[in-house]
């Protein structure tokens, strides 16, 4: 339901936040938060009245919107009958959600250890690998983002690990894939998948195998940039996990429940890891909720000796009550396939014809509801709009860019130098539309940057 606009309770709400919310990745007086009143399907609303069309998901998490109706009644039954319950105990929501998400995770990824989110689920992941193998390393890429708790960030390749690096004992990094800004002058695909596998295979062996537990990529690099990896790497490093004995991680807590137009994107690539992370999408987000799906041979360690640790709250019943809803309504309203259909009949080619005309596009990158827009001061060498400064982003031009959307009603996904393009997963074609046609408005204030 669309608010009323109130901007006396919008000041008093913000006067709250200024002066009592300690905000995450920020300066705490530099930020000026916008007070949010109301929100349903794919928009939301100021204290103004103003209506905005969320190409962000959130945090890439409101994968069937805002408010779904049929998720909402879910957590109001779950909350009348039983709110909440120790995760020692067998839990009719509990059990239904690991069921609903083993069916539709790949291979015999059948066992689920929920966490609180994606973080969480990332430090578990590779608590297990560790024991399963008894070996201390993991192996993971630059271009990542795997969380923000102590190990998650430290596998992380973002610049924000730089600041919470704890001198990442036993975590070493590589170059994954990435044709458009290749490390290994590649000019195809089949280049830079080739010369990416060999690099990570003399990683490992410099290294030492018998020190590698895991190695842990997202399926779908997400925050970083949307690069999709190329034909045969994931496969690849499937081959390499099992020649040196590694688990091999797929973070899927962005990419899975329905982001790329498959239940995960590991069912693109037909690759089957040994441990899966996965949160947002899950229940998008109504409920904090996520977790790591687990192999057969992973869950045997540790079936006749415990496995140590657990979180208060792992399979909260309100959380997993969502998640259920969220699959059933996502089957039900066949959300991944809608997914998949809105990529690529209207997104994929509003985003390479916006490509072509815009001299700030470098590159567009994505598939289902996954987008990236590369933005550049200049096509010929790619110079990121935002130059990478190791202080920081200059962020001028995209804070430029991002002011246009927002006037034209569009809330944007900015990081660094890209857009992202990622709306709810059952976003309508008229929204779609709607938000694609503010964005071609937007990106001629970047062109106004380019050389
Ligand atoms: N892994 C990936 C791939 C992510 O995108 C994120 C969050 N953006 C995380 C892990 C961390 O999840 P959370 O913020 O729920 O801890």
């Amino acid at each position: 339901m669309t608010p009323q606009p109130n901007p006396q309770v919008g000041a008093a709400v913000k006067a709250a936040d200024r002066a009592h919310v300690f905000h995450s990745w920020s300066a705490q007086e530099l930020i000026d938060p916008l007070a949010v009143a109301g929100a349903e399907g794919s928009y939301f609303w100021d204290y103004d009245g103003n209506r905005y069309l969320d190409f962000t998901s959130g945090l890439v998490y409101t994968n069937i919107g805002y408010q779904h109706p049929k998720v909402v009644a879910a957590i109001q039954e779950q909350a009348a009958k039983m709110t909440t319950f120790a995760p020692a105990f067998a839990v009719e929501s509990r059990s239904e959600a690991a069921r609903l998400i083993a069916e539709r995770t790949p291979g015999d990824l059948d066992k689920i250890f929920f966490t609180n989110g994606g973080a969480d689920a990332v430090e578990h992941a590779l608590r297990m690998a560790r024991l399963h193998t008894g070996r201390p390393k993991v192996l993971s890429a630059y271009r990542s983002y795997h969380g923000g708790t102590q190990q998650a960030i430290n596998v992380t390749g973002d610049p924000r690990r730089w600041a919470n690096d704890s001198g990442s004992a036993g975590v070493v990094r590589f170059w994954a894939p990435f044709l458009y800004r290749s490390r290994f002058y590649a000019e195809t695909e089949e280049q830079e998948c080739a010369r990416a596998l060999e690099h990570l295979e003399s990683t490992i062996r410099f290294e030492g195998p018998s020190t590698i537990a895991a190695i842990i990529l997202e399926t779908v690099p997400g925050t970083a940039g949307i690069m999709l990896p190329p034909e045969g790497y994931l496969a690849g490093v499937r081959e390499l996990c099992d020649k040196y004995g590694i688990v091999f991680v797929l973070d899927e807590v962005m990419a899975g429940f329905g982001r790329t137009g498959k239940w995960f994107a590991a069912d693109l690539y037909d690759v089957v890891p040994d441990l899966m992370t996965f949160a947002k999408g899950v229940n998008s987000g109504y409920v904090p909720l996520g977790g790591v799906a687990i192999s057969g041979a992973i869950a045997e360690t540790f079936a006749q000796r415990p496995y140590p640790g657990g979180l208060t709250y792992s399979g909260h019943p309100l959380a997993c009550a969502a998640a259920v809803a969220t699959i059933n309504a996502m089957e039900e309203e066949g959300i991944v396939e809608q997914a998949a259909r809105t990529g690529a009949e209207i997104i994929e080619p509003a985003l390479r014809e916006l490509t072509e005309r815009h001299p700030s596009v470098g590159e567009v990158r994505g598939v289902g509801m996954f987008w990236a827009l590369d933005l550049v001061r200049d096509k010929e060498t790619r110079e990121p709009l935002v130059p990478y400064n190791a202080a920081g982003a200059d962020n001028t031009p995209m804070a430029a860019f991002g002011a246009a959307a927002k006037k034209s009603g569009l809330w944007p996904f900015i990081n660094m130098n890209r857009t992202h393009v990622v709306p709810p997963l059952n976003i309508t074609e008229a929204e779609a539309k709607e938000g694609l046609a503010a964005l071609d408005a937007a990106l001629s204030v970047a062109d106004e940057y380019t050389v």
